[in-house]
């Protein structure tokens, strides 16, 4: 069954305004959103449209939280539910701050999409640590 949904591409800060067609819950097609009016002056390479449907479906895309199973170099995970994921992170970041204080935490994130960077700004300033690290710095 064909779909479509309105998308943002997140290859650039662009952040292109697209409509997107899902076929059995995979992205086969993505086109300008010219009626949403957002940006969409889709790059000239179509460096989104082209890349959206590869990434969103790849066999390898990581889905889940995985931890390491083995040495580190060795390449071996194991799957994990995502509130362990999460009271792991959470462990080592009352680790870090109590030993060695809240400033060296560090929140690293890619390109902020929208209100992310907000949050990440936030919990940093919850947590007392002004180091909140994207691209741009
Ligand atoms: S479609 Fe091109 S210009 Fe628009 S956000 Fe994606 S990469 Fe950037």
């Amino acid at each position: 069954m064909k779909t479509k949904e309105g998308i943002f591409c997140f290859v650039c800060p662009s952040h292109c305004a697209l409509t997107a067609t899902f076929e059995d819950g995979r992205i086969v097609k993505v086109i300008a959103d010219s009626r949403s009016g957002l940006h969409c002056d889709i790059c000239d390479s179509a460096k989104g449209p082209n890349t959206i449907p590869e990434v969103h479906s790849h066999g390898k895309r990581l889905q889940f939280p995985m931890k390491r199973a083995g040495e580190r170099g060795r390449n071996l995970w194991s799957r994990i539910s995502w509130d362990e994921a999460l009271d792991t992170i959470a462990e080592k970041m009352k680790f870090y701050r109590d030993s060695f204080g809240p400033e060296s935490i560090a929140m690293v994130l890619g390109e902020p999409k929208s209100l992310d960077y907000a949050f990440a700004q936030r919990f940093a300033t919850y947590l007392g640590t002004p180091n909140v690290i994207t691209p741009g710095n």
